[in-house]
């Protein structure tokens, strides 16, 4: 099957009886709704951007397991050379939408779960890896975007699964049939998920004897009989349903998506589970979907930077201060950023190395720091931005305002060329630019897409203590004091 194309990827959505709710009611028509669509035309990018020849050796890749042309989002990576085109495959997905694009999670997903799948099977005779590479092979065939959903709800965190006061606080297993198994639960915080046709579910920490019945991971369809959708709110996500313009949107074309998923009993036939009860297998592939998904950070991330660092300058620019030696500065410190975090997704990606099952993993270390940085530089990113932008992103009037044909002025003047007059910046530069340029960077700082570029940086893929518990199992402190009381001369070990 060749390829799909942006649109039937977006046809191929309408197709699904997916069960969506927002502002408490189900929406019929999601495909088209205004504050979902730009989200999924978000996604349709990582399928039109495979037209385009400019882009096939990134965006494609041959399928390890059939031989066939896949989209690079399907593929198991098969060396560090396909880590790092990963990376840029995601900067240059960044740079073209300025949002979260969403179909990394299935991505990481696919490599984490053939790898761990592999090494469940070696131990306890299982089926799951032949299931995973049956299901993948028809993902890759159809081109289908698939979600990877971790994170459960946790209620108190303090505690387990199985002593949580509602066992669905964590999705689990309630039935067990010859055929398959019943699950029940929730993920939160799942992005894409509703652009998905598929989704895999994975278990959200390691696992003890007793949490049995949630150390659980299987493939379900988005429209599965079950299984619905609570849609998540973002900052001024109402601006989209405005009607006069879409200036104040500030990016109306592209945007990220969050939704609760909630499995209420759907039943999960044998050929689609991946684990089912070897609790102690649950670590290996949260650690390992996580690895992927925070060198995923050091791609996405950095192609949204990018954006924001011009949109920082041509708002400099707009001002009549892009000469100045400090704002110069500031666009040098916000490179050099942007920069060290893609630094840190190209390092973990060529340090990568082969796993039992064959595909390739990012080194776990470096993927962890490449994250750790992820939590902080994009916020200072967004600092600079702001100070070059100046106090009107946040206090310009609407879009309405400046198209107002009412009289306000003595001389006839109306709201609009008030706006106009008051609100213009440097000779040349025509106000509804420097309006477009200021709502642009509102929206990516402190609006919709701050979610993906501030909070889902802070939080995907693991809150920052995470990486840090990483990093201290991977760092070798052991190794390093060899190393001093070597060169030191010290000989003895301490008591
Ligand atoms: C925009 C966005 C997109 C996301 N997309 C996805 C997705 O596609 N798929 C997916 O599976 N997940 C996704 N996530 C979820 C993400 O992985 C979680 O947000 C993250 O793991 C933190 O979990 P939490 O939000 O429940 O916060 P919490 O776990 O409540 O963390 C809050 C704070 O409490 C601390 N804490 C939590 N538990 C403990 C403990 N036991 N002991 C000590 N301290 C603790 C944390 O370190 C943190 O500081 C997304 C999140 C965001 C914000």
């Amino acid at each position: 099957m060749p390829l799909m194309t942006a649109k039937e990827y977006i046809e191929s959505l309408r197709r699904l009886k997916t069960r969506v709710y927002m502002f408490g009611e189900k929406i019929d028509n999601w495909v088209d709704h205004p504050i979902i669509r730009p989200s999924i035309n978000c996604v349709a990018m990582t399928y039109a951007l495979v037209q385009d020849p400019r882009y096939e050796d990134l965006m494609t890749a041959t399928s390890s397991l059939t031989g066939r042309k896949v989209n690079r989002f399907t593929h198991l990576h098969q060396s560090a050379d396909d880590l790092v085109k990963k990376v840029k495959m995601q900067r240059l997905l960044g740079q073209k939408t300025a949002s979260c694009f969403q179909r990394c999670v299935g991505m990481d997903a696919f490599n984490a779960v053939y790898s761990t799948t592999f090494e469940i099977d070696e131990k306890h005779g299982t089926h799951y890896h032949e299931n995973f590479k049956k299901f993948l092979i028809y993902v890759q065939d159809h081109d289908l975007t698939v979600d990877g959903a971790m994170t459960d709800p946790k209620g108190d965190r303090s505690k387990a699964p199985h002593q949580q006061t509602d066992p669905d606080l964590f999705v689990h297993v309630v039935e067990r049939r010859p055929d398959g198994i019943v699950v029940c639960g929730a993920k939160a915080h799942q992005t894409g998920s509703i652009n998905s046709h598929w989704h895999i579910f994975m278990p959200t920490i390691a696992m003890g004897e007793a949490d049995r019945d949630w150390a659980v991971s299987f493939a379900c369809p988005t429209d599965a009989d079950g299984l619905y959708m609570i849609y998540g709110r973002q900052s001024c996500d109402t601006r989209k349903l405005e009607t006069g313009g879409c200036i104040d949107q500030g990016n109306a074309k592209f945007g990220g998506q969050e939704a609760l998923v909630v499995l209420d009993h759907v039943f999960i036939p044998n050929e689609y589970i991946f684990l089912n009860g070897e609790y102690e297998f649950a670590g290996m592939m949260v650690e390992r979907f996580a690895g992927y998904h925070r060198q995923s950070y050091g791609g996405c991330k950095v192609g949204v930077g990018d954006v924001v660092i011009g949109a920082a300058a041509l708002a400099s620019e707009y001002n009549g201060v892009e000469k100045a030696s400090h704002i110069r500065d500031k666009l040098i410190e916000m490179t050099h950023l942007n920069e060290t975090l893609y630094s840190c997704g190209i390092a973990c990606s060529c340090e990568g190395c082969p796993t039992k099952a064959g595909n390739y993993q990012i080194d776990l270390l470096l993927a962890n720091v490449c994250k750790q940085n992820i939590t902080r530089f994009p916020y200072e990113i967004v600092r600079l931005a702001e100070d070059i932008a100046g106090g009107l992103m946040v206090t310009m009037p609407s879009e309405q305002d400046f198209t107002s044909e009412t009289v306000v002025g003595r001389n006839g003047e109306t709201i609009g060329d008030i706006c106009n007059k008051f609100f213009a910046g440097r000779e040349g530069v025509s106000t509804q630019d420097r309006q477009k340029i200021m709502r642009f960077l509102e929206n990516i700082c402190l609006g919709a897409a701050a979610v993906g570029y501030r909070t889902e940086s802070l939080h995907g893929a693991g809150s920052p203590q995470a990486q840090r518990i990483m990093i201290a199992r991977q760092g070798n402190i052991q190794g390093k004091k060899e190393l001093a009381k070597l060169i030191a001369g010290i000989t003895r070990d301490s008591e």
